[in-house]
């Protein structure tokens, strides 16, 4: 047997983890917040925190929501949340927002969202970690996803909007991944373009209040949409339906599909396949990363780089014999 763990913790850390184990909160944030630190020590600790916790993890539902700015994903979430504290569970929200380092500020991050859930003692929500690439702040994510199932939370929701890439990582970290949308033209159409449509499990039309007319056409549009497309699992046609977030509508409908969904691909065996995949390719994605940091620092390349860049900009050098040249630094 191989363990992960690379040596034992110290008295301090074994105190936070006994603290998320028992589901006190201060432990909780603390933690997540060792997680995210990008400070190489913290990163340790966090790795040693993470593997005697990830025995505790697992036991829950990861629901990706996504959507564009003002499709109701806050309302929604909110909604969903209290409807399932009401029905004994404790719900952990975590966002993936890329847009908060890109632009400084958060789309996703403000405090004012969801104010009713933020005061519900069986509710967890947590910003987005706000350093960092796409795929720093998802590794972040992941991590605090784990740390929250092993608090004891019963849902997962992770929420992101609809930008660059984040709908497509945030679905490889879920169980099921739900797409919220407008029902007026245009919204929907982006969402088939962009390739989105065909990673949802499951589709929701919002705001439905304003216009049950317009809502109904729009699913029926989407539906018709969707049988074009080839679905994720030969045993999961995506379901659309339409919901008021903010009239509190549709949210028992709409959890009834998730837990449809979980018992579905859990007979067919896809829902734990599809854990199983997510985690190999995290490890990959980790590799990845970690690969390019290695290299950037490497000294051969440092000193290398400049001169080579130039090479191939000017066209004395082609891109394949530089680059076999700098990655030839890495046998050394
Ligand atoms: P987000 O940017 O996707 O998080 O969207 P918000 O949840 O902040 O919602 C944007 C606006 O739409 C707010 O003014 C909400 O009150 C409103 N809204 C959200 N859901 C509904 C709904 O079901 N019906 C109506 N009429 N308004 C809604």
């Amino acid at each position: 047997m191989t363990s992960a763990t690379a040596g034992s913790l110290t008295a301090a850390d074994q105190h936070l983890v006994d603290g998320v184990l028992a589901g006190r909160r201060r432990a909780l944030a603390k933690t997540i917040t060792l997680v995210e630190s990008t400070h190489s020590d913290h990163q340790r600790r966090a790795r040693q925190v993470l593997a005697a916790l990830l025995p505790h993890t697992g036991r829950t539902i990861r629901v990706g929501i996504s959507g564009s700015p003002g499709a109701g994903k806050s309302t929604f979430i909110e909604s969903l949340g209290i409807y399932l504290i009401e029905a004994g569970k404790r719900v952990a929200v975590l966002a993936v927002d890329p847009s908060s380092s890109v632009s400084g500020g958060s789309i996703l991050g403000d405090k004012t969202r969801m104010e009713l859930l933020c005061q519900r003692d069986e509710a967890f929500i947590r910003p987005s970690p706000s350093a960092g690439s796409l795929g720093g702040v998802a590794d972040k994510t992941r991590e605090a996803m784990l740390v929250c199932e092993a608090a004891g939370f019963d849902v997962i929701i992770v929420e992101t909007v609809g930008v660059g890439q984040s709908e497509t990582t945030v679905a490889g970290m879920v169980d099921v991944f739900v797409l919220l949308q407008l029902p007026n033209a245009g919204d929907d159409l982006q969402a088939i373009k962009k390739g989105i449509v065909e990673i949802a499990d499951l589709i929701v039309f919002n705001k439905a209040d304003i216009d049950e007319r317009a809502a109904a056409f729009a699913r029926g549009q989407m539906k018709a949409a969707l049988t074009m497309l080839r679905s994720a699992s030969p045993n999961w046609r995506p379901p659309v339906l339409t919901v008021s977030a903010l009239a509190k509508r549709g949210i028992a409908e709409f959890w009834a599909e998730i837990e449809r969904y979980q018992s579905t691909l859990t007979a067919t065996g896809e829902f734990d396949e599809k854990r199983r995949r997510q985690s190999v390719d995290w490890m990959w994605s980790l590799i990845d990363s970690g690969l390019r940091r290695y290299f950037r620092s490497h000294h051969g390349v440092r000193s290398a780089l400049p001169d080579l860049s130039r090479d191939v900009a000017e066209g004395r050098t082609t891109p394949g014999a530089a680059a076999s040249r700098l990655l030839a630094y890495l046998k050394h």
